[in-house]
């Protein structure tokens, strides 16, 4: 199989040459931003909703992505297509660039633009049929007037050791509080409970603004459920019928454990199972096509 092309500053390089200097402060500092966004049957899934956030991402970092979004936009499709991908994980990243070891962004005088697109599969597997294992981690989730999680930045060692401390634990999945306690999100993914036919999930000042969670409320809604979007600490995790959380790689994907405690029954919920296979429909029919030439591509 030939190497995947990635996208590589208005180019298409074989990956094994698509790299950058380790003085790219993304390298050294973590100091960029990024997306993960996802191509089903042929189309890219909320493609202005993933550019409109890594825009917003990158402003809120005094970034200038050196692409218009429509740029990017074409970029996306282009390296989908060089890779001839119809079901896809796509991942562009924009670093400050190549500076000095010091802070001062001031010396990178050229964002990197990378665009990594590659086949992708369900990523939990059979558990989205049995439920993920979560455990609560003792990290708590960046504070909003530190680094605000709405930024999908390339720093994401507080994601990381989320994760690290769920496998440690034993869990498929980590669920942060903020520093007050309330319910944060998942370590890539955010977070939805259904208590007596109510759905709740947290507001997003302290946490992602993802694009599957606001899919979510709308699939919710349309389906005639009362959505509350409102703090919530462990013990309405832990009381709940059902737990479910939502990422563009996640999917929508059930939660049976928190901590010890089995959530309703222990097994995926009526809701959530609802959620998972409207989830399944809108992104299957629906999204920018990547061949547009072409639609029913074989
Ligand atoms: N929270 C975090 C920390 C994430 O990394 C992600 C994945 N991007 C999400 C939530 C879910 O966001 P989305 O539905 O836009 O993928």
């Amino acid at each position: 199989m030939s190497e995947l092309l990635i996208y590589f500053n208005g180019e298409f390089v074989p990956k094994s040459q698509a790299t950058t200097s380790i003085y790219d402060h993304g390298f050294l500092y973590g100091d960029g931003v990024f997306e993960g966004i996802r191509a089903y049957n042929g189309r890219v899934f909320k493609l202005d909703e993933h550019i409109d956030r890594l825009y917003d991402s990158a402003k809120a970092i005094v970034l200038d992505i050196p692409l218009t979004k429509n740029e990017m936009k074409e970029a996306i499709l282009q390296t989908l297509r060089k890779n001839n991908l119809m079901d896809a994980y796509i991942r562009p990243i924009v670093s400050r660039g190549i500076g000095d070891l010091g802070l001062d962004p001031r010396k990178c005088t050229k964002p990197n633009v990378f665009i990594i697109t590659q086949q992708w599969d369900a990523l939990y597997g059979d558990l989205y049929e049995v439920g993920l294992t979560a455990v609560t981690v003792t990290t708590r989730r960046n504070a909003p007037d530190a680094l605000s999680p709405n930024i999908k930045s390339m720093n994401y060692l507080n994601n990381i050791l989320a994760k690290v401390e769920a496998n440690n634990k034993g869990g498929d999945e980590a669920i942060f509080l903020d520093n007050n306690g309330y319910v944060s999100e998942g370590s890539g993914d955010n977070i939805f409970a259904v208590n007596n036919g109510k759905v709740y999930t947290p507001p997003t000042i302290n946490n992602l603004k993802g694009i599957t969670r606001a899919v979510s409320i709308e699939i919710l809604k349309d389906m005639g459920y009362e959505v509350n979007e409102q703090h919530m600490g462990l013990f309405d995790l832990y009381t709940a019928d059902e737990i479910f959380v939502t990422g563009t790689a996640a999917e929508a994907a059930p939660i049976t454990q928190i901590d010890g405690r089995s959530i309703g029954d222990g097994k995926p919920g009526k809701v959530t199972n609802k959620v998972i296979e409207a989830f399944k429909e809108v992104t299957r029919n629906n999204g920018t096509p990547i061949y547009p030439e072409n639609e029913v591509k074989v």
